[in-house]
C-alpha cells in the first residue's frame, strides 16, 4: 500500500454563501438590520433553524412578504440531500450530502432503545491518510463551515423529531464527530458547532456536553487548546496501536506527535474536565490485535482515566486488512480488563451501507453503486422559493 502524504492545510475552495449558523448571535442580529428588519427577528430564524424548518411558507412568525428575503439571506440550504440509505430496519440511515461547491459529504444517524446518536461530517475528506479508514485513502477535499457541520445534526434532529424514524418521534440526544474528516484539524469550525450543539433553544440544539463526541487522531496541540476551552464535551482518540512504531504505519500524524505524547494530552483533558476519554481501537487481524499488544496497551491505561472502544476493522473497498476473528477480540477484551482497564467493544452498525466507521467516502461512490433510494425529507426549500408567486 503507498502512503499517503499528511495534509494539514485544506485546499481553498469558494466559501459557501452567508449562514446564520456561521455568525454570533450579535452579528446575525445585525445582518438581519441591515435588511431593514428589527433584531429579534434574528431569533426567530434561529429557533427555525435549529429545529429543522427550511420552508419559508411555515416561518409564520414572520411576515409573510419578508419570510423569503430572511431566509434566502441568512437560511441558505447549504446542505442538499442526495441519497438516503438504510439499515436495522431504518434505524440507521446514511445520508449523503451535497454541498453548495458540489463536495459531498455523508452522515449516519442510528436511533437506538435508549438514545439516537448522529455521526457527522467536519471536512469534505480527509487528510490524515490513515491507511485503513476509506475516507482517509481519499485525501482531503475541504474543511466544512460551521453551519455546513451543525446542519447535519440540525436534519437528524428533525428526522428524530418529526417521527421519520421507526420508533415514533424522539430526540437526538448525542452527536459524535466520527464522520468523514479530522475535526481538530478544522478547529475554529468544530469549536463554533460545539457551541451550536450544546447552547440550549433557540440558538442551539441544547444538547449536553457529555453526549458530544469529539474524535480526533491526536492532533496535539489542538487536543491541548480544546482542554484550555473549559468544555465538557466527550474527547476520543483514536489510537489503533499502543507503541510508536506500528502506530506510524497506521495513523501517520504519529510522526509528528507519539503515543506517549497523545495520551498524555488526553490524560490533561480528562483531568480538566473530569471526564474519561475514549481511546479507539480498530482491531485489524493479525497487525494490531495480538495479546502482546493488547497487555501492552493496557500497561500504559492501567491507572488513567481512559475507556477503550474496541471496533472489529470495517472492511474498506481495495483494503487487504480484515477484521480480528472473534476469539481474538475476546482475548484482547480479556487483557485488557485484567489491567483494569474498562473496555468495551463497539457494535458495526450500517456496515451493510457502508455507514459504518471508516466506511465514509462519499466522494469516490456519488455515481457508484446505487443506495436504496428512499423518499427524500424535505430538508430544503424548494429551489425555486415562491417562483409563482406574482403569477
Ligand atoms: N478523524 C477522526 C474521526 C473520524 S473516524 C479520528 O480519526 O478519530 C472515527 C473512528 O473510526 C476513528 O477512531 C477511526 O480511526 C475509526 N476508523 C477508521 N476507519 C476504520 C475502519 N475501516 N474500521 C473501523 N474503524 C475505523
Amino acid at each position: 500500500m503507498t502512503a499517503l502524504p499528511l495534509v494539514f492545510d485544506a485546499p481553498r475552495r469558494g466559501k459557501p454563501p452567508r449562514h446564520l449558523a456561521d455568525l454570533t448571535r450579535e452579528e446575525a442580529r445585525a445582518a438581519v438590520t441591515e435588511l431593514g428588519q428589527p433584531a429579534f427577528r434574528a431569533d426567530q430564524l434561529a429557533r427555525h433553524f435549529y429545529r429543522g424548518v427550511t420552508d419559508p411558507a411555515q416561518m409564520t412568525d414572520l411576515p409573510a412578504a419578508v419570510r423569503e428575503e430572511l431566509t434566502g439571506a441568512l437560511l441558505p440550504g447549504l446542505l442538499t440531500p442526495v441519497r438516503t440509505s438504510s439499515a436495522d430496519g431504518g434505524r440507521t440511515r446514511k445520508t449523503l450530502w451535497r454541498l453548495h461547491d458540489g463536495a459531498l459529504v455523508e452522515s449516519v444517524l442510528m436511533r437506538y432503545p435508549d438514545r439516537a446518536t448522529v455521526c457527522i461530517s467536519s471536512q469534505a475528506g480527509c487528510g490524515m491518510a490513515c491507511p485503513f479508514c476509506a475516507t482517509g485513502q481519499n485525501g482531503l477535499t475541504r474543511n466544512l463551515s460551521a453551519a455546513e457541520i451543525i446542519g447535519q445534526a440540525v436534519a437528524a434532529a428533525a428526522a428524530m423529531a418529526n417521527g421519520e424514524v421507526p420508533g415514533g418521534p424522539g430526540r437526538l440526544s448525542n452527536v459524535v464527530f466520527m464522520g468523514m474528516g479530522e475535526p481538530l484539524a478544522n478547529y475554529a469550525r468544530v469549536r463554533k458547532t460545539l457551541d451550536a450543539l450544546v447552547t440550549p433553544a433557540p440558538h442551539g440544539l441544547g444538547l449536553s456536553q457529555r453526549s458530544v463526541t469529539v474524535s480526533t487522531v491526536g492532533v496535539v496541540p489542538a487536543v491541548r487548546r480544546l482542554t484550555e476551552e473549559g468544555l465538557h464535551v466527550t474527547l476520543a482518540v483514536s489510537l489503533h496501536a499502543p507503541d510508536d512504531e506500528l502506530r506510524d504505519t497506521l495513523v501517520p500524524i504519529n510522526t509528528r506527535w507519539k503515543v506517549d505524547e497523545v495520551v498524555a494530552a488526553a490524560d490533561a483533558y480528562a483531568e480538566r474536565t473530569g471526564r474519561r476519554y475514549s481511546v479507539e481501537y480498530a482491531l485489524i487481524r493479525d497487525v494490531n490485535d495480538q495479546p502482546e499488544r493488547a497487555d501492552l496497551l493496557g500497561r500504559l491505561l492501567t491507572d488513567r482515566r481512559a475507556h477503550v472502544n474496541l471496533i472489529p476493522l470495517n472492511p474498506t473497498p481495495g483494503s487487504k486488512w480484515d477484521a480480528s476473528p472473534l476469539p481474538a477480540q475476546r482475548e484482547f477484551v480479556a487483557r485488557l480488563r485484567a489491567h483494569g482497564v474498562p473496555t468495551t467493544v463497539r457494535d458495526t452498525r450500517g456496515q451493510d451501507i457502508d455507514g459504518a466507521c471508516g466506511q465514509l467516502a462519499a466522494a469516490d461512490r456519488v455515481d457508484g453503486v446505487p443506495a436504496v433510494a428512499l423518499p427524500q425529507p424535505s430538508l430544503e426549500p424548494p429551489v425555486e422559493m415562491g417562483a409563482e408567486a406574482d403569477q
